[in-house]
């Protein structure tokens, strides 16, 4: 699948017009997965959501953004990442020269935390598994961590963001960029600080493009 949509890039990049990139249907293991992720009770986050939001976005992505859990507009909606913080990633991706729809959007855990706060170690260890299984049939070529929780909970590590954000890790061999949340960029008051975040934010970036465009880093 990824070798036909480098040959589709290929002749799009050379001008043919007539190439759109392919969203094919979800596969029945994506269907049976997202079914089993729509009636999960494992942790009692289940009890508190409104909606289960199991991620969304093109099943052959090249790249997947992870995030730690829904918050009070994603609930409400049952999809990731649609309120201020979701805004700021759809310009991000959208500098990147990829559309929403072209990347998958994903969390750590799929229901909200209760007023946004930090999913605990057993809803982790409940809902991860999901992740991994998304992971394993959507093959993105590279996986952006979005923050701490998403990376550490991923890579089951206790990194500080601020200290590992723009290197690349691994996950079952697929490679990992960890970049601040947005969410935290849009905490940030003082300008030079604003600046500061969203400056390395893209740097983090263009790493994550030149790992898509097959240029390896050369640090690991
Ligand atoms: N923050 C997250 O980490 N995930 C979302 O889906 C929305 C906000």
């Amino acid at each position: 699948m990824k070798e036909i949509s480098d040959i589709l890039k290929f002749y799009k990049e050379l001008g043919a017009d007539f190439v759109e990139r392919h969203h094919p249907e979800p596969s029945s293991e994506l269907r049976e997965l997202t079914r089993k992720i729509l009636s999960c009770q494992k942790c009692s986050l289940h009890k508190t959501k409104t909606n289960y939001v199991p991620g969304e976005g093109n099943i052959s992505p090249e790249i997947m953004f992870i995030g730690e859990g829904p918050g009070e507009t994603e609930d409400k909606f049952g999809r990731p990442f649609i309120g201020k913080a979701g805004n700021l990633l759809e310009k991000i991706i959208g500098k990147m020269g990829y559309s929403r729809e072209s990347v998958f959007i994903g969390n750590i855990v799929k229901c909200r935390p209760p007023n946004n706060r930090d999913p605990l170690k057993n809803e982790v260890e409940a809902c991860i598994p999901f992740l991994q299984e998304q992971i394993k049939i959507l093959k993105p070529r590279v996986i952006v961590c979005l923050g701490k929780v998403a990376l550490n909970n991923l890579l089951n590590t206790n990194y500080p963001i601020s200290k590992v954000r723009g290197q690349q890790f691994s996950y079952m061999g697929t490679p990992v960029i960890p970049t601040y949340h947005p969410a935290f960029i849009l905490h940030k008051k003082d300008r030079e600080e604003v600046s500061r975040v969203k400056w390395e934010t893209w740097s983090d970036m263009e790493k994550v493009l030149s790992i898509v465009k097959g240029e390896e880093l050369l640090e690991s």
